[in-house]
């Protein structure tokens, strides 16, 4: 099982250490060509309005919106998989959800949370200039973590959304297995 992590701006050696540590293989993607080496994508957090405007240049952008690869998005690469974000900024608009940035807002830009995540129970997020899940457009969105009644975590089919950083977690590995156990077919 080998996983690419966009390597265009974020928290990229992060995700690549911790997939390590949990036993999967890590590879950076920069190019169209690397998506073919590997078995599902990791859309990291960093600010999202510069991830899509880079994998546009790079010409990412439709190549992976095209592509068949299951796609875990962290964070900003929650808001980048979403339809709607209130901004405009380019979008792959790959699930059927819509979200608010920053949504925690100024006084609480970053901290730590115990959150609860569907069959692992209780885990702890971090949480950095989050997004939350604003609006679910279909009934194929499942809902699978929740920050009291703030949704935090959304699936649907191969794709998986999440507004804390796993990477940055002890427990986060758990969430990377729940991604393949779910997502990757
Ligand atoms: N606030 C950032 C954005 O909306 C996301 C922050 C993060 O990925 N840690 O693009």
């Amino acid at each position: 099982m080998i996983f690419g992590v966009l390597a265009i701006q974020g928290a990229i050696e992060e995700h690549e250490e911790a997939l390590k540590k949990a036993g999967y293989e890590a590879k950076k993607v920069r190019n169209k060509e690397d998506l073919k080496d590997i078995d599902a994508l990791i859309i990291p957090g960093g600010e999202s309005t510069t991830i899509g405007k880079l994998m546009k240049k790079y010409g990412l952008f439709e190549s992976i919106k095209n592509s068949s690869l299951p796609i875990l998005g962290t964070c900003a690469g929650m808001v980048l998989l979403s339809k709607d974000s209130g901004y405009k900024q380019d979008l792959l608009g790959l699930m059927d959800i819509t979200v608010k940035r920053n949504a925690y807002g100024r006084q609480r830009e970053s901290f730590e949370k115990e959150i609860y995540f569907k069959d692992i129970g209780k885990i702890y997020g971090v949480f950095i200039r989050a997004p939350v899940v604003d609006k679910i457009l279909s009934d194929d969105v499942e809902v699978i973590a929740k920050d009291d009644d703030k949704i935090v975590g959304v699936m649907q089919d191969r794709y998986m959304a999440l507004s804390f950083h796993p990477e940055l977690s002890e427990d986060g590995y758990k969430v990377y297995k729940y991604f393949v156990k779910h997502c990757v077919k």
